[in-house]
């Protein structure tokens, strides 16, 4: 079975072509598969070409097998199924300025962060291009088919995304280029690049290709730590490349693009979370453009490490502010729908409820 959700018109039109169909079949088909309608449902297409479709294609590679939705402020948490049987998490948030969706980019992750719910058992495979983009399809339809609100002016579905579920997106290079490139089609999504985040955990030599590719994407770096000996507790990735490099990537981040890099920062209990740290990290971080963003850490049960105090939350950011580092923190969604970074996906994992479709 073709996956037709990751090609670019050029591509399904090539692909068409070989089945002795017409150009404008391929057009008519890309619309209808990135405005997330599975074959059956492409009322333009002759019954038998939408038959022949079923049997050699797929348009739709991902489906949503489980959510819940917030009472609180409107967060769904997805948990998207694929056609292996696997599935990933996704979290659509609902802010002033439009809607932002939360997708993974593998189905686990190598990448063995100790407060990380994700990593646990590794990765088991990426997503192709066409499966990130089916999580933003199905999100769309989900916005559409059940009336979620929307501000007056505004279309309903996903303005904002960012690459922080499941998964290290510089570890899946290529699919997530392609994938980027396909919010471009015209006929695609309609999400600007500019209102994409991708966070890395700091593949130094992926983040400087990424500076290349002519995507202004903002990059998010989870730095989590203001040295090496404190980002080594908790990111193995520290051990290939020390924070100078990574930061000297950063720069050159900025330099190319023009954008500001945003540093994550989750705050471990006795960990990274005094002010000597906040003063320790003002000064790696000067001159650099960027922004800071804490996060309290959201507590793994399986992982020993401790969440924080609001005050420590505060002083921390009082320190920074102090030291003229731009910096928020992140607001807190969906409290009561299941703790995030992997965590529902493991839940339904252990109570038997897999994809299969
Ligand atoms: N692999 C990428 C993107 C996925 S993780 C990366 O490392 O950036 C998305 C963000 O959530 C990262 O900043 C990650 O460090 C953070 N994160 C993971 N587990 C967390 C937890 N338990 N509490 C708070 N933040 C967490």
């Amino acid at each position: 079975m073709t996956e037709l959700t990751g090609m670019f018109l050029t591509e399904l039109t090539d692909w068409c072509r070989e089945r002795k169909l017409p150009t404008f079949r391929a057009k008519q088909i890309f619309k209808w598969i990135h405005q997330g309608v599975d074959f059956d449902g492409m009322t333009n297409l002759p019954l038998a070409l939408r038959e022949q479709l079923n049997q050699e294609a797929v348009a739709q590679p991902v489906r949503i097998i489980h959510e819940r939705r917030s009472k609180i402020d409107d967060t769904v948490k997805f948990l998207f199924g694929l056609r292996d049987g696997n599935c990933v998490e996704g979290v659509l948030m609902h802010y002033h300025h439009g809607y932002t969706l939360c997708i993974s980019t593998q189905v686990g992750c190598r990448m063995g962060c100790t407060f990380c719910a994700s990593t646990l058992d590794g990765c088991v495979r990426s997503l192709t291009a066409g499966e990130m983009l089916g999580e933003v399809l199905c999100a769309n339809r989900y916005i559409v088919d059940n009336a979620l609100p929307v501000e007056e002016g505004q279309s309903p579905r996903v303005h904002n995304l960012v690459l922080m579920g499941s998964g290290e997106p510089l570890d899946n290079y290529d699919n997530v280029m392609k994938f980027l490139r396909l919010l471009r089609e015209p006929d695609g999504v309609q999400i600007g690049l500019r209102n994409v985040s991708l966070s890395t955990c700091g593949i130094v030599p992926k983040m400087y290709e990424l500076a290349q590719e002519d995507l202004p994407v903002t990059l998010s770096v989870s730095l989590h730590a203001p040295n090496d000996d404190i980002r080594r507790q908790t990111m193995p990735i520290a051990k290939a490349y020390p924070m100078d490099e990574l930061l000297k990537a950063c720069r050159n981040y900025v330099d190319k693009t023009g954008r500001r890099v945003i540093f994550e920062y989750a705050l471990v209990g006795g960990v990274n979370c005094e002010e000597k740290h906040a003063v320790e990290l003002a000064s790696k971080l000067r001159g650099l453009q960027c922004h800071v963003n804490l996060i309290p850490l959201n507590v793994v049960a399986e992982r020993d490490l401790k969440g924080v105090t609001e005050a420590t939350v505060r002083r921390f950011m009082t320190t920074l502010e102090g030291l003229h580092i731009s910096v928020t923190r992140r607001r807190e969604m969906g409290d009561d729908i299941e703790g995030a970074c992997g965590q529902l996906r493991r839940k339904t994992l252990a109570e038997g409820n897999q994809a299969n479709n």
